[in-house]
């Protein structure tokens, strides 16, 4: 299909989209599958991934990591969205083998050393591209960054699961997030693990850094607990109004909100109606930053 015809199609979809009232991933025509897949529906998990020191650190956090990676149905690949990588547009990785980005700066020398370099699969990035109308568009850029190594590692080990990465536009409101999430529910009955990385308190200017597990401070932890009260409510469209429904704790919990667009993707690719929910993990790190963890769907099959 010559460019100019994929833009005139989407323009259609679009409108189609508008004029009959159809959400947009509804409105976006059928295109060649991905080859079905024979196991589960893949769970969706948001993952908070805290400092980039978890890494190479063995406590509760990395432990439930471990855990939660022996736990997972095998995927056939691994779809991350993470806080670090933020675009004008969406774009997704179709590198065959996507390089590691150290996005760290100032950390001990052990840590560059961390090695996680998986295939990626250029065929899933342009089935993504398709299935998206060209929303999401391919790039050979970008690679694999800290939001995505340092949780896969604990993951899943031995980086024998091909990844992609799919950036996130940070120009846009919270609502076209969830259009494209919409638009990459297919995945899951593909045998795609798609993992959001951010987290759900993250304000790093009131981090206690000389001391990792201190108490958290109460507007960080009153913030979980409401996070986690809106999702064992499935009430997901509170998500994207923080700012009203939870009034001035928001922006001190976030004071930019890479970290909480992550949330919304997983949460909005979630089939509230029947899937189950779990936390695989909760804890504060530096007082101000939540490590808490979010399966949604069935996890142990
Ligand atoms: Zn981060």
């Amino acid at each position: 299909m010559s460019i100019y015809r994929q833009r005139r199609e989407f323009i259609k979809t679009l409108l189609m989209s508008v004029i009959s009232g159809l959400p947009l991933h509804r409105a976006l025509s059928k295109i060649k599958e991905l080859p079905e897949f024979d196991g589960p529906k893949m769970p969706v998990l948001f993952i908070g991934h805290g400092s980039p020191m978890n890494v190479i650190q063995d406590n509760p956090f990395t432990r439930d990591l471990r855990k939660l990676g022996d736990m997972l149905p095998t995927p056939k690949a691994i779809v991350s969205i993470s806080a670090h990588w933020l675009t004008k547009g969406t774009w997704v990785n179709t590198s065959s083998k996507p390089k590691q980005i150290y996005d760290i700066y100032g950390f001990p020398p052990e840590l560059y050393k961390i090695k996680y370099q998986p295939d990626g699969s250029p065929y899933l990035a342009q089935e993504i591209v398709k299935k998206s109308q060209n929303i999401i568009k391919p790039t050979e850029e970008w690679g694999i960054d800290h939001g995505t190594w340092t949780v896969l590692y604990h993951l899943f080990p031995k980086a024998n699961i091909p990844v992609i990465q799919i950036s996130i536009d940070y120009r846009k409101p919270l609502h076209y997030h969830i259009e494209i999430a919409k638009a990459l529910r297919f995945l899951r009955s593909k045998g795609i693990l798609i993992i959001g990385s951010g987290n759900i308190t993250h304000n790093l200017s009131k981090m206690t850094w000389e001391n990792p597990e201190s108490k958290p401070y109460e507007w960080a932890y009153e913030f979980d607990l409401w996070v986690k009260s809106v999702i064992e409510n499935r009430d997901y469209e509170l998500l994207t109004k923080p700012k009203t429904t939870i009034g001035k704790i928001w922006k001190l919990n976030h004071p930019e909100p890479s970290h909480w667009i992550p949330l919304i993707y997983t949460a909005f690719l979630h089939d509230k109606e029947t899937e189950p929910i779990s936390f695989p993990h909760e804890s504060f790190q530096y007082g101000s930053i939540s490590m808490r963890c979010v399966a949604f769907g069935k996890l142990a099959q």
